[in-house]
């Protein structure tokens, strides 16, 4: 160990002086869950007002509704409260692109070939957004009862636009 998750870990010991969720339950207390980008530009609590505690988020690379992302959803709504679904996908996202440019793009980065690395990459967002919402209404484990929304973040102004 050489220290250099030192920053991170002396900032947990503040955390952990305030830390008010012990004892919590853990399911979605705000009956939400969210299917988003792991750009660290999104900050999925905050920008729908929601405290922690309050949703379920499952985050990859673009977004994406995936086999596991299906997977939480059916916990999620059988076993932890959830009744929303929020699909959000965003604007100026590194995935909407294909995949020989991602690889092009990695392999330079890392010096040696990428290409068979597959990313869940889209060229037309907005398509692969209804597709993916379509997935979620009619997986036969999720109840029809649960709302289910697709949404795009703007990275630049911080607004959802609901698109279905
Ligand atoms: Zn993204």
């Amino acid at each position: 160990m050489d220290g250099a998750f030192d920053d991170l870990l002396s900032a947990n010991k503040t955390f952990a002086e305030t830390f008010a969720l012990r004892g919590f339950d853990g399911v979605a207390h705000a009956g939400v869950a969210v299917v988003t980008c792991m750009d660290s530009r999104i900050d999925p609590l905050r920008m729908l007002g929601l405290q922690p505690g309050d949703a379920k988020i499952f985050r990859n690379p673009g977004g994406h509704v995936t086999e596991q992302a299906l997977e939480a959803l059916v916990l999620g709504t059988h076993l932890l409260n959830v009744e929303r679904v929020l699909v959000i996908p965003h604007t100026r996202c590194a995935m909407t692109t294909t995949q020989e440019e991602l690889r092009a793009r990695v392999s330079e980065a890392a010096g040696q070939d990428a290409s068979w690395q597959t990313f869940g990459v889209v060229t037309d967002q907005r398509a692969a957004l209804q597709d993916d919402v379509r997935k979620v209404r009619t997986h036969p484990l999720i109840p029809q009862s649960v709302q289910v929304g697709g949404f795009i973040y703007d990275v630049d102004t911080g607004l959802l636009e609901q698109v279905l």
